[in-house]
């Protein structure tokens, strides 16, 4: 009997774990087979949406990838790919029930890899909406809004939120083609983990790509009720308001992640993630793994399959989470960041990132030739 492990989920995480199996873990271990369950028929390259969701500035092979043709050289006796959306897990069982077309189809598994990531809420493009058509018809109307508007607010200074108005501002703030505008709940942008020098970094940077940022309040007027009004509201955290003339708003904050598949005691009730412990696995399931925290958390999976797979035991995952990681890359030109506790310089961010936002080598992630942001496959 193979033992099969159905991964779900196509994303930064699902595609190389896919990958990686196919690769390395069935050479020591040849009884493997791999399905790979995805609603999205293409790989998404969403590091760089902040960017390719403004016009005409990105060709869509730069960042859809189909997913069929990225597991050619796998033979069918060892791979499958389905496209289509997991809809129930039962964990008691060793199925899940996966929604293709019209047909519920319930496919059982040895080992379950979830990899079903996070949305943004109101269908925003910056990672995948559902299928790859209703990504495409996201991004088309997000599109047809910037180019239309002359004022835009842009609601949320996260990670997402300062990239994007960061590319507003290079393509229109500093040219004063559109008035760009970022709030944020915090006087600075970006979370409060991260150093307060990197934060007034990334407003400066900002300010001089023409973007005004208002700090401390939070944009309660949803996209539907600025059709008409052509103003958004603010409201400050002292609780009073303020109204911006503003012909589209565009959230960039509100992650929901894809779990609603899973039986409830697997989630977590405040955050609706799956519980997860030290050895990334769904606490009282040993065949199930989660992997969130993509990158450090796939390659620890990667080198703990062959232990998992002989029956030996699995090392923990350890996680620091002072260690800060991150770059930020503010309009073309721009950008700044943080490793652990240094700053990172602009050019820098510039240069590792910022140039082509990663669709220099998204091709070859996708297809597996690299393992994980052009870093070689861990042993
Ligand atoms: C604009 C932007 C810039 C970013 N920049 C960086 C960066 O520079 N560096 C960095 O490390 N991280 C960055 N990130 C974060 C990074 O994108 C996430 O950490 C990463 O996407 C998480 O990967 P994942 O595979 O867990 O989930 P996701 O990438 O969310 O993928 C989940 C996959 O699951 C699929 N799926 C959903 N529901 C189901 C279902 N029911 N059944 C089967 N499949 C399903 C989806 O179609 C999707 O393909 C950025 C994110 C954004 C939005």
């Amino acid at each position: 009997m193979p033992k099969t492990v159905v991964v779900l989920g196509a994303g930064l995480a699902g595609l190389p774990v896919a990958h990686y199996l196919l690769r390395r873990t069935s050479t020591q271990h040849e009884d493997l087979r791999v399905i790979l369950v995805s609603p999205h028929d293409t790989f998404y390259w969403k590091i760089a949406s902040v960017r390719f969701a403004l016009p005409d500035l990105m060709a869509e092979d730069k960042y859809m990838y189909p997913l069929a043709e990225q597991f050619t050289s796998y033979p069918s006796t060892k791979f499958e790919l389905v496209i289509g959306a997991a809809e129930t897990l039962d964990p008691e069982k060793n199925t899940v029930s996966v929604r293709v077309g019209d047909e519920l189809r319930s496919i059982e598994y040895h080992t379950l890899v979830v990899a079903t990531g996070s949305r943004y809420r109101d269908n925003m493009p910056w990672k995948e909406v559902g299928t790859s058509a209703q990504t495409r018809a996201s991004l088309t109307k997000l599109r047809a809004g910037i180019r239309d508007a002359k004022s835009i607010v842009v609601a949320g200074a996260g990670l997402t939120g300062v990239e994007f108005a960061g590319e507003l501002g290079s393509a229109y703030g500093k040219a004063g083609l559109k008035k760009i505008t970022l709030v944020g709940a915090d006087p600075l942008p970006l979370e409060k983990r991260i150093r307060d020098n990197v934060r007034k970094t990334a407003k400066h940077e900002l300010e001089k790509l023409g973007v005004k940022y208002i700090g401390g309040a939070k944009v309660t007027t949803t996209s539907d009720d600025i059709k008409d009004a052509k103003t958004v509201t603010l409201t400050h955290a002292d609780g009073t308001t303020e109204t911006l003339a503003a012909d589209l708003v565009v959230p960039t904050f509100g992650v929901v992640p894809n779990t609603s598949f899973t039986p409830e005691g697997m989630r977590d009730a405040a955050s609706g993630c799956l519980k997860q412990g030290a050895d990334l696995r769904a606490p009282g399931y040993k065949n199930a793994s989660a992997a969130a925290n993509v990158d450090t958390q796939i390659r620890h999976l990667m080198t703990q399959f062959n232990s998992y797979f002989s029956g030996q035991p699995i090392k923990p995952y350890v996680f620091d989470a002072n260690q800060v990681q991150l770059a930020l890359t503010i309009g073309r030109d721009r950008g700044t960041g943080q490793a652990g506790s240094w700053k990172l310089w602009s050019f820098l961010v510039w240069y590792l990132k910022g140039r082509h936002l990663g669709t220099d080598g998204a091709d070859g992630f996708a297809r597996g030739d690299t393992g994980g942001m052009g870093r070689a496959w861990p042993k």
